[in-house]
């Protein structure tokens, strides 16, 4: 019994050991420093479109890009882009406009999309006074998830999403063994909370992979962006 008790004692003490070096170890492990100014990119951020050019993008199918750039926007024309560079882990910033006056109805009215790693399409769309199904309106993953809430801005607007996205995790065969999880908050208001995702349908079968291009969808009308970045995480 007396030995068991020294045991435990010993025990004990080592583990409030550990935990005190522990708690030690985390208090030195300083965050780096990030500017961040009002209304500026982070310090280390990836620029993607800052307004001037388009030489981060290529087209989505290999081709030019014939997207057009006027006042600090990119206007969607003849076809879908695809950023050069490639992300896993990632924090998204971009925003963008739906058409002014707006045409069309449902789908059919100010379209556009991100699809990150080419995949997950996070919806554009002029949902600001018009009706779709909920799963397809704008701040949708689509086909998977509604918007929590409706915050677009009417069209016209300039409007902001903010994505945080946790790539898929593969096995050595590529098997996901763990879904992508997004987050997105739309004009600063959250639409998608830690929500895992698959493929956007019709993109059903094509490889999830650890790290992806950001592809922005050609809806057939022109939606113009502007500010992308991303932190990668
Ligand atoms: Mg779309």
């Amino acid at each position: 019994m007396r030995s068991h008790a020294v045991l435990a004692v010993a025990l004990t003490l080592v583990f409030s050991a550990l935990v005190s070096y522990d708690c030690l170890a985390q208090e030195e492990q300083e965050p780096a420093v990030v500017s961040a100014l009002s209304g500026k990119v982070p310090s280390d951020a990836v620029v993607l479109f800052d307004g001037t050019g388009l030489s981060e993008w290529a087209g989505a199918e290999g081709g030019p890009v014939s997207w057009t750039v006027a006042d600090g926007a990119m206007t969607v024309n003849k076809g879908a882009i695809v950023s050069r560079k490639e992300f896993g882990d990632m924090q998204l910033h971009l925003e963008f406009c739906t058409p002014s006056p707006p045409r069309g109805e449902g789908q059919d009215r100010g379209n556009s999309g991100v699809y990150i790693q080419r995949n997950y399409e996070v919806q554009i769309l002029d949902s600001y006074d018009s009706k779709t199904y909920v799963d397809g309106m704008c701040g949708a993953i689509y086909k998977i998830s509604p918007p929590l809430v409706n915050a677009c801005r009417p069209p016209g607007a300039w409007q902001v999403y903010d994505i945080v996205f946790r790539a898929p995790q593969l096995d050595s065969q590529g098997e996901v063994i763990k879904k992508a999880v997004v987050t997105v908050l739309h004009n600063g208001v959250l639409v998608q909370d830690h929500v895992e995702v698959v493929p956007t349908g019709g993109r059903t079968g094509t490889a999830e992979t650890a790290r992806g291009s950001i592809f922005l969808q050609d809806h057939n009308h022109p939606v113009k962006f502007r500010n992308i970045w991303v932190r990668e995480l």
